[in-house]
C-alpha cells in the first residue's frame, strides 16, 4: 500500500507554475486560510490556492513565508498619485508600494486628469509601479464647460457635462468623483451632482464623494451625508464617502449618529459605504481649511483683489478666524508644504509669532507666496475608532504630499489599530483592505487569493510590519513587507525594491 502510494505521487505530473509561496499564514481576502496553504502563481493569474505539498510543484521562484503573512494586494481606494504615475522617475509609486498597497484609486476629491484617455495611454505606454484606476473629476468636467463661475449649471450644461462624464466612461473611467467642499464642486447644486451621477449609473459606474462638509462650515456634516444618500437614491449607483470623519469640535462625537443614518440608507437598499485613513490630522490647502469660499471665487486674483478692500477685507478676516476656530485654533495647523522654508514645519500660531500678525492675517501673507499645504489636527479617538469598526469602512489613504499617510496608512492602521490598539482584529484589517474595496469599487477578479484572479499578492512580516512616516518626516517608506508581486511579477522581493513597473490601468471595460 504504502508503495502503492508512492507510486502514484511520482506517476503524477508536478505542477509548472513560475511563483510558489509556501509556509505562510495566508488571508485569502475573506478568511483566514488553514495551516500549510500554499499559493501558486502562473503568468499574471493565481492557478492554486491550498493543500498541496510544495513537492507537487515544479516552480520557477518559491517564496518561503514561515513566519510571515500572505494576503492579497491591499487597494488603496483614494491617492492622489494621478500626477506621479506619469512624472519619470515617480511613476513606481513607491510610498505606496511599500504599503503592501498594489492598486491605487485616481481622480478622487472631483479632480482628475483630463482627457482621461490622454493618461491611460500614457500610464500604459510609459508603465507603471502599482496598478490604477481612475475616477472622473466632476469639478475638473466642470471647469471644462463652465470655468471656474460660481453660479448653478443650466440645463445645457448639464448635457454638456454628461458628454464629458461619458467620454470619460468610454475611456475607462470606473465612476465618477466629486469635491463638494472645494472650489468649484462646492458650487454645484445636488441636483447637478445626481444629473451626472446617472450617467455614471448607466455605465454601471460608482459615485465617490468628498463630502460638501465635513465639519460645520456650511450644510454640516450630517446634512452632507444625507445629500449623499440622495444622491444614490436618485441616481440609483453606489456611493462612496471618501475619508469619513468628524472634523473639528463642532460635530466630534456625530459618528453615533452617522452611523445609524448610514445603516438606515443601506438597509433600504442604498450601496453607501466610506473609506478613513488611521490619522487624527487632515490635510488640505491652507486657502481651502481657513478661506471663505466667496471670497476665493474666481481663483487667486480675485481673493487678493477682495481682501485689499477695506470692507471686505474685514469680513474676510473674521470668518478666517471662525475658521481657524473651527479647526481648533492656529496650534493645531501644521505648515507641511510651502515655497518659503521658514515655515513649514511651524504651526499657524507659531508662523504669526513670527510675522507679528493676528493667526488670520498671517494666512494672507502666507497664502501671497503660493500654494500651501497643512496637516490639521481636527478628529477625536472615539469617532476614529467608531469609523474604523464598521463593516463598510474600508482602508484609503488620501495619500498626498507632506501628510505621514502617503507612506503610512495601510501599516498604520496594522501597527497601531490591529497589534496596539486592538481596535479592529487582522482579518478585518486584511478585509477591510483587498476584498471589500474591490467590491466596492467594482474591481473584478483581484482583492482575494482565488484560483483564477489576478495575481496581486503581498507577503509581510507582523512583527515589523508598521509605518515609519510621521509629521516631522512624512516621507518615510513603510517597513516590514517582504514581498510585493503585482499581476504575477515580483516587484518587492525580500524587501528591496527591484524597479520594476508591474502595474496595469484597470480600465472599466476590460474589468
Ligand atoms: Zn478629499
Amino acid at each position: 500500500m504504502i508503495l502503492l502510494l508512492s507510486l502514484c505521487s511520482c506517476a503524477e505530473k508536478a505542477i509548472e507554475v513560475d511563483l510558489l509561496i509556501i509556509n505562510g499564514t495566508v488571508y485569502d481576502g475573506r478568511t483566514a486560510m488553514p495551516e500549510g496553504t500554499s499559493v501558486a502563481i502562473k503568468k499574471d493569474k493565481i492557478v492554486y490556492i491550498g493543500q498541496k505539498s510544495p513537492a507537487q510543484f515544479k516552480a520557477l521562484k518559491t517564496i518561503d513565508a514561515l513566519g510571515l503573512i500572505v494576503a492579497p494586494g491591499f487597494i488603496d481606494p483614494h491617492t492622489h498619485s494621478d500626477r506621479e504615475l506619469v512624472e519619470p522617475g515617480q511613476a513606481h509609486n513607491q510610498p505606496f508600494l511599500f504599503q503592501g498597497i498594489t492598486t491605487v484609486v485616481v481622480g478622487n476629491d472631483g479632480s482628475s486628469f483630463f482627457p482621461a484617455s490622454k493618461f491611460v495611454a500614457q500610464y500604459e505606454s510609459q508603465g507603471i509601479g502599482t496598478n490604477v484606476a481612475l475616477l472622473a473629476g466632476h469639478g475638473t468636467i466642470r471647469q471644462q464647460v463652465m470655468g471656474k463661475s460660481d453660479r448653478k449649471a443650466t440645463p445645457t450644461e448639464i448635457v454638456e457635462m454628461q458628454k464629458l462624464v461619458q467620454e470619460e466612461m468610454d475611456a475607462g473611467a470606473i465612476g465618477i468623483s466629486t469635491g463638494l467642499f472645494y472650489a468649484p464642486g462646492s458650487y454645484a447644486s445636488t441636483q447637478e451632482v445626481i444629473e451626472l451621477a446617472k450617467t455614471a449609473s448607466k455605465n454601471n459606474g460608482i459615485y465617490d464623494t468628498h463630502l460638501r462638509d465635513e465639519s460645520s462650515y456650511t450644510v454640516g456634516l450630517i446634512p452632507a451625508i444625507e445629500e449623499v444618500i440622495e444622491i444614490g437614491k436618485q441616481a440609483e449607483l453606489p456611493v462612496h464617502i471618501s475619508h469619513i470623519k468628524c472634523l473639528g469640535v463642532d460635530v466630534w462625537h456625530q459618528s453615533d449618529t452617522i452611523v445609524s443614518l448610514i445603516e438606515k440608507a443601506r438597509k433600504s437598499g442604498i450601496q453607501l459605504t466610506a473609506n478613513q485613513y488611521p490619522y487624527d490630522a487632515s490635510a488640505t490647502g491652507l486657502k481651502a481649511a481657513v478661506v471663505p469660499r466667496w471670497a476665493e471665487s474666481g481663483g487667486k486674483d480675485s481673493l487678493f483683489i477682495r481682501y485689499n478692500d477695506q470692507q471686505q477685507k474685514a469680513a474676510i478676516l473674521e470668518e478666517t478666524k471662525q475658521n481657524i476656530v473651527r479647526r481648533g485654533g492656529p496650534d493645531k495647523l501644521l505648515i507641511v508644504k510651502a515655497d518659503d522654508s521658514l515655515i513649514v514645519g511651524k504651526t499657524l500660531l507659531e508662523v504669526s509669532a513670527l510675522y507679528k500678525l493676528t493667526p488670520q492675517e498671517s494666512v494672507y501673507k502666507i497664502l501671497e507666496s503660493g500654494y500651501v499645504r497643512i496637516a490639521s489636527f481636527n478628529m477625536n479617538k472615539k469617532d476614529i475608532h467608531n469609523f474604523m469598526q464598521q463593516s463598510w469602512v474600508v482602508t484609503g489613504s488620501d495619500g498626498n504630499t507632506g501628510h505621514p499617510r502617503k507612506y503610512g496608512s495601510f501599516p498604520r492602521k496594522y501597527y497601531k489599530y490591529v497589534q496596539q490598539d486592538s481596535i479592529i482584529d487582522i482579518l478585518f484589517f486584511i478585509n477591510n483592505s483587498t476584498s471589500r474595496t474591490a467590491e466596492i469599487f467594482k474591481i473584478r477578479n483581484r482583492g482575494r487569493l482565488v484560483e483564477g484572479y489576478y495575481a496581486d499578492v503581498i507577503v509581510f512580516d507582523p512583527k515589523i510590519f508598521r509605518d515609519k512616516a510621521d509629521y516631522t518626516d512624512a516621507f518615510q517608506y513603510s517597513e516590514g513587507l517582504k514581498y510585493s508581486i503585482i499581476n504575477g511579477y515580483v516587484s518587492i522581493d525580500k524587501g528591496v525594491y527591484n524597479n520594476k513597473l508591474n502595474g496595469t490601468v484597470l480600465v472599466r471595460k476590460k474589468m
